[in-house]
């Protein structure tokens, strides 16, 4: 497993590096490839001049810009780290700018819809390497980055068909000097695998923080109050970017609705051995969910320790 950071690299994967939004993901990934010399120079760029104002004062980049094509025409490779509904008016945006070769990727929580939506517009000339960074948490802005949020996590990579393995390498390496372990996959695999790990489980976190919400019997002071029972775990993803969350199930409809409907016919089924006490039905499944937990723990994706071990991971961050 990977604990911290190695040496920055001598020589770096990408002479020009262009994010586009400069959010969680992307000053996250501005620090770390800044750490790792994964890049010799970097720019980053975003719509919203409030945050780029917080990418100057924090030193994110070499270069920071409002413009989003001038900030891709001298890169060789442009991440876009924006909510995937933006995918394509900012792929069209970039497009005219690419330089030849130019390698346009993403780090959004889709892949299937949105390569739909993004590969069209680009020019034959670029090279398009979709990733995924299975790795976040429900902060945004550029002030919620840290370097080694990448560190240990998996990077999921979903190259369609004939791109061109150069490219594919060129992204790989520069994930792993982030610190990731990277998979490859294709994209409607990907998108059924994050639907049932991590797209419905937020759509029950909404749901059951809004069921409360809503509730007349018990007081809002009392749902806050004693919230440490199991519900305070369901705040904290509930309070992800709407934005971004917005756009994954608008984006990611039918392995989302597939999954939904197989843990609907699953909580019918807990809830008959409830109605009808059925103890050793519930110990023999709680019992083997105890089981993935440890799984989970033991394969280094989690500590046992409370706020899913992201805490840790921040305050091994030096402020940059
Ligand atoms: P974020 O913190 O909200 O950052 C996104 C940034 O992009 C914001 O500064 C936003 O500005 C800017 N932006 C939005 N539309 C734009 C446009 N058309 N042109 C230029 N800039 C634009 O979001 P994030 O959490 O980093 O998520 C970004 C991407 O990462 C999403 O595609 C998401 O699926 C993916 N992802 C997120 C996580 C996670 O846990 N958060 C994990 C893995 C992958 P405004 O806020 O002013 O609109």
């Amino acid at each position: 497993m990977i604990e911290r950071f190695g040496a920055p690299l001598v020589e770096p994967i990408f002479d020009e590096l262009a994010l586009i939004g400069v959010g969680l993901i992307g000053s996250s990934i501005a620090r770390a490839a800044r750490r790792r010399n994964a890049a010799r120079r970097i720019v980053v760029a975003d719509h919203s001049m409030a945050v780029l104002e917080r990418a100057k004062a924090l030193a994110l980049a070499d270069h920071v810009a409002d413009d989003l094509a001038r900030a891709a025409s001298g890169a060789d490779c442009v991440i876009l780290c924006v909510p995937i509904g933006a995918y394509e008016a900012v792929g069209r945006t970039i497009a005219p700018a690419l330089k030849t070769g130019a390698i346009v990727s993403d780090v959004g929580s889709v892949k299937g819809a949105v390569v739909a939506g993004l590969k069209p517009v680009l020019p034959p000339r670029a090279r398009l390497v979709p990733a995924h960074p299975v790795a976040g948490t429900e902060q945004s802005g550029p002030d919620a980055g840290f370097a080694s949020l990448f560190l240990n996590r998996w990077c999921i990579l979903t190259p369609p068909e004939g791109t061109d393995d150069e490219a594919v390498r060129k992204v790989r390496a520069f994930w792993e000097a982030l610190g990731s372990q990277v998979e490859i996959m294709n994209s409607d695999h990907h998108d059924l695998v994050l639907a049932i790990t991590s797209h419905v489980p937020h759509l029950i976190a909404y749901n059951i923080v809004g069921t409360a919400a809503e509730l007349e019997e018990v007081t809002r002071s009392e749902v806050i109050k004693f919230s440490a029972g199991g519900f305070r775990d369901f705040t904290r993803i509930a309070a992800s970017d709407p934005t971004m969350w917005r756009d994954v199930f608008l984006h990611n409809k039918d392995a989302v609705l597939e999954m939904l409907g197989r843990f609907n016919e699953d909580l019918t089924a807990l809830q008959r051995m409830i109605r009808r006490s059925d103890g050793d039905g519930l110990f023999a499944l709680f019992t083997r969910t105890r089981a993935i937990r440890r799984g989970i723990v033991a394969e280094g994706q989690e500590t046992a320790a409370p706020d899913f071990g992201r805490r840790a991971a921040e305050a091994d961050e030096p402020a940059t």
